[in-house]
């Protein structure tokens, strides 16, 4: 008979992982991945309206996707991989600069106080003031980078997209980010990076979600089970394992399971653990936070708003941290209609994600004229989509609350948890298709599970750098 293998979650991790799973053990297992919406791709799906193609905010696959991976999504993809210029611009000090990084317009273009500022601070570095281990997220910033750029970009970027002071935030959060690894990078940026793989990037021809799309078909194409609109009621364990997964509404019915694999929130995954868990787990599970994502779209009556693909906004001035316009990501921009999505960072609940959609409207379009990008056209609609889990929140305790989760979820020796919120990461696409990978490379022959290598894969995990 079959093991019967569950994959909770289908976006690209869950997704990646029943392809590599069933291309692998096929023929020994039965692999049903479960979602609870009635769309696959999670964060990196895409939807349609009016003609028009939407991302779940701005999605772009970078050039750092390992070679072996990037040849695999080439496969799905075929002749629908566009390779694209990038053309983003950031709002620093009322001005706005290019992105990537371009020397000769970024001095035209910012104040000589900045300027000044920024040469100052590099001074000091090269002069080498003494480093000490910083304990937050704004004194890793600031020994690495100085006070101008972080008090101008950095800082007031941190309090909008996570929602708390930098000082609050965990240092590895700096380490964490391709925008902060130090002075030296950043200039080496800016002066060197004429071919720089930042100037590009590949998209999906048919939207980002394509990508989920292809996983998606092949998947089923391999024998695969995917279940959409599908709800979790409970997950049963005993002595250490998982024994079954209780689905469906409005009356569940509990299937026998040999392996779990989690891509899911950690948070949402140990909420739905039978018997339930007690403190310190409980203690620590409750205390991990998520920044959310009120995701504001406009269909617009011309042909295009802005030639540029997205524009960063850290001030607290305007209630957006970025602006995409879909069609500037492809080649196939026919429409005389465009679309454009706004980001606005909240947390799950507060004002901002209750708030209605013509509300949010009418202040995103006076933020947008503040911002000097006034919609001087027809706005034929306003409609809102809501990500509960969008990005982790690395408070500065969340390493202790994870350790103890960890600990814990590590003791059931038939559950592994991996992608973006499976493992609390800030991540990108191609490293939940790296876990997604490596976790199936676990895999032994017989199909258990070499849980004592996956574990000495995490740290590497834990490392990855993360691409804006
Ligand atoms: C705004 C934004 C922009 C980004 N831009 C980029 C980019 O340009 N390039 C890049 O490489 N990466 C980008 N990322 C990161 C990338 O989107 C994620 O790393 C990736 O999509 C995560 O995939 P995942 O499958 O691990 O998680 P998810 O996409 O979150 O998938 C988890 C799935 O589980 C489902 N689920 C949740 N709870 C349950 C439950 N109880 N029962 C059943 N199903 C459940 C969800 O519906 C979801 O489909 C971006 C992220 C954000 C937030």
């Amino acid at each position: 008979m079959k093991k019967q293998v569950y994959i909770l979650g289908g976006g690209i991790s869950g997704l990646t992982l029943a392809v590599q799973f069933l291309r692998r053990f096929g023929n020994k297992c039965s692999v049903t991945v479960i979602e609870g919406s009635e769309n696959i791709g999670g964060i990196a799906g895409s939807f349609h309206v009016d003609g028009l193609t939407f991302d779940y905010g701005s999605h772009r696959i970078h050039p750092a996707t390992p070679a072996h991976i990037f040849s695999d999504i080439k496969a799905y993809l075929g002749n629908d991989l566009l390779e694209r210029p990038r053309n983003g611009r950031i709002r620093l000090l009322e001005t706005y600069i290019p992105f990537p990084l371009r020397p000769a317009e970024m001095l035209r273009n910012l104040p000589y106080r900045f300027t000044a500022g920024f040469i100052f601070d590099l001074l000091k570095k090269a002069l080498g003031s003494k480093q000490i281990a910083p304990s937050n997220f704004a004194d890793a910033l600031r020994q690495d980078l100085g006070n101008t750029i972080c008090e101008n970009f950095y800082f007031p970027f941190a309090r909008k997209l996570w929602g708390v002071e930098p000082s609050e935030i965990a240092p590895v959060q700096a380490r964490r980010r391709v925008a902060a690894q130090g002075m030296v990078a950043l200039i080496k940026k800016a002066f060197c990076n004429t071919n720089s793989t930042k100037n590009f990037f590949y998209y999906p021809r048919k939207g980002f979600g394509q990508l989920a799309d292809a996983l998606a078909e092949e998947c089923r194409k391999l024998g695969g089970v995917i279940l959409t609109s599908t709800q979790i009621k409970s997950i049963n364990t005993e002595r250490g394992r998982i024994t079954g997964i209780c689905i469906g509404t409005p009356s569940p019915q509990s299937y026998d399971t040999d392996m779990v694999f989690s891509t899911i929130p950690v948070s949402a995954l140990v909420n739905l653990l039978l018997p339930p868990v007690v403190p310190p787990i409980r203690t620590a599970v409750d205390s991990l936070r998520y920044r959310s994502l009120v995701l504001l779209y406009m269909v617009l009556d011309t042909d295009r708003f802005t030639p540029y693909d997205a524009h960063y906004f850290a001030q607290p001035d305007v209630i957006f941290s970025r602006v995409s316009e879909s069609k500037n990501y492809t080649d196939s921009p026919c429409s005389s209609k465009t679309g454009i999505c706004l980001e606005i960072p909240c947390f799950y609940n507060d004002d901002v994600w209750n708030a209605d959609s013509q509300t949010l409207g009418k202040q995103a379009l006076d933020d947008l004229e503040k911002a000097g990008m006034p919609v001087a056209c027809r706005i034929e609609q306003v409609f809102k989509k809501s990500v509960r889990y969008a990005y982790p929140l690395y408070e500065r305790n969340y390493g202790w609350n994870m350790t103890i989760i960890n600990t814990f979820l590590e003791g059931i020796t038939n559950l592994i948890c991996l992608g973006r919120h499976g493992l609390f990461l800030h991540d990108n696409i191609h490293h939940d298709m790296d876990m997604a990978y490596t976790a199936v490379s676990c895999v032994q022959n017989d199909c258990s599970f070499d849980t004592g290598r996956w574990l000495g894969q995490l740290p590497r995990f834990k490392d990855q750098v993360v691409e804006d």
